[in-house]
């Protein structure tokens, strides 16, 4: 099986729908980390560095708002023995 780094991927955050978001604050206070705030009424990475990905965030909001993209890395030297 072939090594995967991941090294150059980007750092991913959670992805916040603008239009789903209604402020309701259910993410800012169950994240563990203080990552997530509700800002002018919608909910803001504030802090990407202390996000761990978690899925409360994805878990809780209760309009389906708030997710946490993936990126799909393939192997590319997979040995086949
Ligand atoms: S829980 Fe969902 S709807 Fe509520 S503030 Fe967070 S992202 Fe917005
Ligand atoms: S994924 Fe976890 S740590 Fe990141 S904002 Fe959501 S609840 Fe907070």
């Amino acid at each position: 099986m072939g090594d995967v780094s991941t090294d150059r991927l980007p750092r991913l955050i959670p992805r916040i729908d603008e239009q789903r978001c209604t402020g309701c604050g259910s993410c800012q206070a169950l994240c563990p980390t203080q990552a997530v705030q509700v800002v002018e009424g919608k909910a803001v990475i504030v802090r990407q560095e202390a996000c761990t990905y978690c899925d409360v965030c994805e878990t809780f909001c209760p309009e389906g708002a708030i997710g946490r993209p993936f990126v799909i890395v393939f192997a590319s030297h997979a040995s086949a023995d």
